[in-house]
């Protein structure tokens, strides 16, 4: 099936306010791409990018699971669709390792997520020792199934991000990306049934401009979630183009 492309930057915690004129450069410019594009953003930058750029898709980087409540520190689905973010990222590794969240979390973050009206991307991914044991597909597809939200399918994207490619300079060879992704279709397609062939799942971890081409003429790769490169407009452009060009 022919699924648009949907490269998201993850601007993780970095921006400020300075850094807008960095969020006007990159929708300008990636306007009429034959791609869908978006940046997620800090929390501290979704309404003043939402309000700046109307009409693009400005994302948060997590939410809680619940609408509000005695949660100090965090923010709810709902919270960041009043703030103007259409989507948000949820199970990335760095919450999943770094905050402890488990699939069972990142299930009901996504399913909150849903109801509330965002789009998803649920990310997945192996540890560097995974995959040296040979296990890095079979912990994957396990991490999807245990963390994919109840629903019709729609809506959700999926990131396949090895942990060990993420901020290194490192990615799996174009076959071991390949191998990942068909695997994770299937899963998909076992979970949604036709819908899951719709899902569109990227790959993250050190995409660049150099890198970008190659990864997605790989089959079942529908584009790329983008940490460190989705910083800058000259970083982020060559790799939406190279989506828009596929
Ligand atoms: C990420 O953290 O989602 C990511 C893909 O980072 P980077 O592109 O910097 O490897």
């Amino acid at each position: 099936m022919a699924r648009r492309k949907l490269v998201a930057g993850n601007w993780k915690m970095n921006g400020l306010a300075t850094d807008l004129a960095e969020v006007a450069a990159i929708v300008a410019a990636a306007r009429d791409v034959a791609t869908d594009v978006a940046l997620c953003l800090p929390a501290t930058l979704i309404e003043r990018a939402a309000s700046a750029v109307p009409g693009f898709t400005v994302g948060g980087q997590d939410v809680h699971a619940a609408d509000k409540g005695a949660h100090t520190g965090c923010v709810s689905a709902v919270m960041l669709l009043d703030a103007g973010a259409r989507l948000t990222i949820v199970g990335h590794s760095e919450r999943r390792l770094g905050q402890g969240e488990g699939d069972a979390d990142i299930k009901a973050k996504a399913e909150a997520a849903l109801a509330a009206g965002l789009d998803v991307i649920l990310c997945v991914g192996e540890s560097d020792a995974e995959r040296e044991a040979g296990r890095a597909v079979a912990t994957v597809c396990a991490q999807l199934d245990a963390s994919l939200p109840s629903c019709d399918g729609v809506n959700l994207a999926v990131a396949y991000e090895p942990i060990w490619a993420i901020g290194t300079g490192k990615i799996p060879s174009i076959d071991d990306i390949g191998e990942m992704h068909a695997a994770l279709r299937g899963r998909l397609v076992a979970a949604y049934g036709e819908a899951g062939d719709a899902v569109r799942l990227l790959y993250g971890g050190s995409v660049k401009p150099s890198n970008a081409a190659e990864i997605f003429a790989v089959p079942d790769v529908d584009g790329a979630l983008v940490g460190g490169a989705s910083l800058k407009a000259a970083d982020f452009l060559p790799i939406v183009e190279a989506a828009a060009s596929r």
